[in-house]
């Protein structure tokens, strides 16, 4: 396909088209395409922005993180305040409440219930569609102007799909698996952790640095507005479809009651369901639906009379601590973890529970045989929230703070400002048993059959140390570890062999660099092509990709600059590792969609992809991409201006798609399992 020059519609296109897929993904939680298509076509914007840095504005996709440090957060007024809610915290309260109202009006009230989202309360505010201020509610009255750290959130749309000038009012959070991300990793920083996502959430708007801000990874919920104009819905079920009318997310867990009964029966399924929810709740929001009737029931000093929130009880258990263990990890912190008296908590049996550091365990004061409360962090991660010193027995012991690394006896350090204790013994066993455990693991290089158990055994045979060694194994080298027979010896050497031909994203998340995670790793890979054009860039060019902060960029920059990590990656390059992204191999996640096994030609020009990413996303999805049309071709996707082939496909009766058809074939489900899996580690 010939290079043609761009244009600004070509630009305006992309950026719709763009948008458009933000949209699917982010606000309606239905995405078409892969994410390293979505990846690869903001490249393409990035690019043309580079050369056009005239065509760049603020609604532009990429322009959604600021490079610009804020120095502090002006306070806005609230052009109607932020109302706070009475609580309910029994069926009680509730008949209270419905009876209240229906004492007050005729005839038969309608109730809108959702979920109380355990977040913190924003007001939008848009102006002829575009977004313009964001605040939190900081009193009711006056909140703090957050716009540059709300711009970061890609459920916000900078630009609604209607050109209203609206507020819009809603819930600002931090999903459950960013949350317990976020902590894993300022454990493994030797930072203290944060309690909750309401305040990981908090913390986040509150950011500095809108790039810190992004990398939180918050989200949001709109559930309300202040009526304008040219927004004016009449009750707070149209409210909603307004909302969704203009391109803003909202929860679709929301249902319209009639009475106590139904109420009631809403609060006892979300309260059962409020686990496996993405995010965390506290309660049940209750409101009139009628916005007339709203206003005739009007407001107390604090709260609107038409609306109440139903509090579910938190989640606590009581339990007896037995031991306290202490594990290294993969960059050398050894964390304590509670081992208890089992309790059922939340749906699960739980025997442990995180005590996240040295700092946490000190203030806890906690001994063993000591009595303590238990939650779930995350509603996921059991932790211990407190010792329930009043009921200590006599014979409690005095916890021992660990001098030494239990597994290598190397002295441990706590750095200066740290919260962690460290093994820093780069030979430490434990370490290099959960690096290599992570390298094998299924969201790096997935290599089938190579568990913790085997390597520790390979470790313990002094077989390997690190992740180069593993390509030397041979299947007698493997037979020395306990239990491992020829057979399954030699189905573990294959699975290590075909794990070379991953892409170099997977190795790169699978090398364990501090803070490189698997969207980071797939971002870099990308961007830079190649390990070795990765491993020279220089700081800047690093951070200046989107989505790579600065704390990222100077964790990779000291491990390529370390000389076992050159040694390392020299040995793996020799072993035949994939090192380069050229054939940006996606991995193939599922036969099931119309093009596995499928032989295509491509013709004519394209107006959303070159011909070589066409071809990239077809050979990712199984299809075998030729140059010229002959009998075996199946699907000719022909572009505009297409020629000869085109001609010969029709004589030759073979299925011919335009690029409409193509685009919408590519909008099954063929790539949501992995979109799946992607969510699950960022
Ligand atoms: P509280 O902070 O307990 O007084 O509860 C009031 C807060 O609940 C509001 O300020 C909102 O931040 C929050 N909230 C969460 N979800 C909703 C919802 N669906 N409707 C109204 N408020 C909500
Ligand atoms: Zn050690």
């Amino acid at each position: 396909m010939t290079e043609k020059k761009v244009s600004f519609a070509d630009l305006q296109a992309l950026r719709k088209q763009l948008n458009e897929y933000a949209y699917q993904y982010y606000v309606l939680d239905q995405p078409s395409i892969s994410d390293s298509q979505y990846d690869q076509l903001y490249r393409q914007l990035e690019l043309i922005e580079m050369e056009h840095p005239e065509w760049i504005s603020p609604d532009s996709p990429t322009q959604r993180v600021g490079d610009q440090m804020l120095t502090g957060f002006q306070k806005v007024r609230h052009a109607q305040p932020l109302y706070s809610l009475g609580n309910a915290f029994n069926e009680q309260d509730m008949a209270d409440f419905v009876n209240r109202i229906l004492n007050q009006v005729q005839g038969p009230v309608s109730f809108i219930c959702e979920c109380k989202i355990d977040g913190l309360s924003v007001a939008l505010t848009y102006e002829e569609g575009q977004f313009v201020r964001g605040a939190t509610r900081g009193n009711g009255q006056e909140g703090e102007d957050v716009t540059s750290n709300l711009r970061t959130i890609k459920a916000l749309p900078l630009r609604l799909r209607r050109p209203v000038s609206v507020e819009v009012r809603g819930e600002c959070y931090m999903p459950k698996s960013s949350f317990l991300a976020l902590n894993e990793q300022r454990e493994a920083d030797g930072l203290p952790v944060l309690a909750n996502p309401r305040n990981a959430a908090a913390g986040g708007l509150r950011q500095l640095d809108p790039k810190a801000s992004a990398q939180r990874n918050l989200n949001l919920f709109l559930y309300g507005a202040v009526v304008s104009e040219s927004f004016h819905p009449h009750s707070q079920e149209e409210l909603f479809r307004e909302l969704e009318a203009v391109g803003l997310r909202t929860n679709p867990l929301r249902r319209e009651c009639h009475n106590l009964a139904e109420i009631m029966a809403y609060i006892e399924e979300i309260n059962e369901k409020r686990h496996d929810l993405p995010y965390e709740i506290d309660g049940v929001v209750v409101k009139v639906n009628d916005f007339a009737l709203q206003e005739q029931l009007g407001f107390t000093v604090k709260a609107p009379r038409w609306a109440i929130a139903y509090k579910f009880l938190a989640q606590v258990e009581e339990t007896q601590v037995l031991d306290v263990e202490w594990t290294v990890g993969r960059t050398g912190v050894v964390t304590p973890t509670a081992v208890m008296q089992p309790v059922q908590l939340a749906g699960t049996v739980v025997k442990r529970a995180s005590l996240h550091n040295v700092d946490y365990v000190k203030s806890l004061d906690l001994r063993i045989g000591d009595w303590v409360t238990i939650h779930k962090a995350g509603d996921i991660i059991p932790e211990v929230t407190s010792v329930l010193t009043e009921r200590r027995a006599e014979e409690t012991k005095t916890l021992a703070i660990p001098q030494h690394c239990p597994e290598c006896q190397a002295p441990l350090v706590q750095e200066e400002g740290q919260v962690a204790i460290r093994c820093e013994n780069p030979l430490c066993p434990a370490q290099q048993l959960a690096q290599i455990s992570h390298f094998a693991s299924r969201a790096a290089m997935n290599i089938v059959g190579l568990g913790p158990q085997i390597i520790k055994g390979l470790l313990e045979q002094d077989l390997i140390h690190n992740v180069a060694d593993l390509y030397d194994l041979t299947s007698q080298d493997l037979m020395k570890v306990d239990k491992i027979k020829e057979k399954s010896a030699q189905k573990l050497i294959q699975a290590i062999e075909a794990s070379k031909k991953n892409p170099l994203d997977y190795l790169l998340f699978g090398l364990g660099i501090r803070h490189v995670g698997a969207k980071a790793a797939r971002l870099l890979a990308q961007r830079f092509g190649s390990m070795e054009a990765l491993a020279q860039a220089s700081l800047d060019e690093m951070a200046s990709v989107e989505g790579i902060g600065l704390t990222i960029s100077q964790s990779l920059r000291m491990f390529f600059d370390r000389a076992d990590s050159q040694e390392l990656l020299q040995r793996l390059a020799q072993q035949g590792l994939t090192m380069t992204s050229e054939s940006m191999g996606e991995k193939i996640e599922s036969k099931d969609n119309q093009w596995y096994g499928k032989t295509v030609v491509l013709t004519g020009t394209m107006e959303h992809y070159t011909r070589s990413q066409a071809k990239q996303i077809l050979e990712n999805l199984g299809a075998n991409v030729t140059g010229s049309v002959s009998a075996k071709t199946d699907v000719l996707i022909a572009g505009s201006e297409a020629g000869s082939k085109l001609s010969k496909a029709q004589a030759l009766g073979i299925q011919i798609m335009d690029e409409a058809q193509f685009l919408s074939s590519l909008s099954d489900k063929t790539v949501d399992d992995e979109k799946e899996s992607e969510r699950s580690d960022e």
